[in-house]
């Protein structure tokens, strides 16, 4: 049996038989890896207080040759992420943000990057930046480390540079230009801007000079689309934060 030692982002925290929990978490060297905490939840749990969503924690953990899920020893809490989590919006807003990891990050294989834009975005959010800003830049980000965010200033099929706005061809996932797409979903100069200066600039340097709402709105739409046609479904939590949030 080995033990590994690291700095990990708890994902998810869900309760196993009478006693346990199991826990989802992310890191750098590991990606992706789920555990039990054994007695969890037990009244003088040595885990008590300590499995929230969202924490990044000092966090130890045996394994045996072949065996995904490991057993979790110390769980030290590094940062609590509980103040995002004040009101039911933060709440939904934390599950989104956790759900795209698991989806995103592999199991077992370095996820350096994927590690530090969740790590900077709960930073940005602990920070008071805005909710909806925050969101967009993350899944932007999301869909560019996973390789199937759509280059936001030439046509891929012409090679000539977007005018003032961009088709989604559906189909593909990809922005073209209205030359060789005349009909479609279309975003205009504002979103291409954005989509633009996301690959430059840190959430506290794009609050500086915000975008309107509508402008994030149909980036969330964008990204929602090209989500969905590359993991042919949606994020259950997205869902969810949609219903709740339209009543
Ligand atoms: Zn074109």
């Amino acid at each position: 049996m080995r033990r590994v030692h690291t700095t990990a982002l708890l994902l998810d925290v869900r309760d196993l038989q009478e006693k346990d929990r199991i826990v989802t978490f992310l890191t750098v060297e590991h990606g992706q890896k789920r555990g039990v905490a054994r007695s969890a939840r037990t009244k003088f749990s040595r885990y008590a207080g300590q499995l929230q969503p969202l924490a990044k924690v000092q966090l130890s953990w045996f394994e045996k040759e072949g065996r995904d899920l490991v057993r979790l020893g110390e769980v030290e809490l590094e940062r609590p992420a509980m103040a995002i989590m004040e009101d039911l919006e933060g709440i939904l807003l934390s599950s989104y943000l956790a759900e795209h990891m698991v989806h995103f990050a592999q199991e077992n294989e370095p996820s350096p990057k994927l590690f530090r834009l969740l790590d900077s975005t709960i930073e940005a959010l602990l920070a008071g930046v805005d909710r909806h800003l925050a969101a967009r830049y993350y899944e932007i980000w999301v869909l560019r480390l996973a390789g199937i965010f759509p280059p936001p200033s030439i046509c891929p099929l012409c090679a000539q540079p977007f005018p003032d706005r961009a088709v989604l061809m559906a189909a593909e996932g990809a922005l073209v230009c209205p030359s060789c797409m005349p009909g479609g979903w279309t975003i205009g100069a504002a979103e291409l801007e954005l989509l633009r200066h996301s690959a430059r600039q840190n959430l506290a340097q794009l609050s500086t000079r915000p975008p309107t709402a509508a402008v994030l709105n149909r980036i969330e739409e964008l990204c929602g689309r090209i989500r969905r046609h590359f993991l042919q479904t949606e994020l259950r939590s997205y869902q969810v934060m949609r219903d709740t949030l339209a009543i």
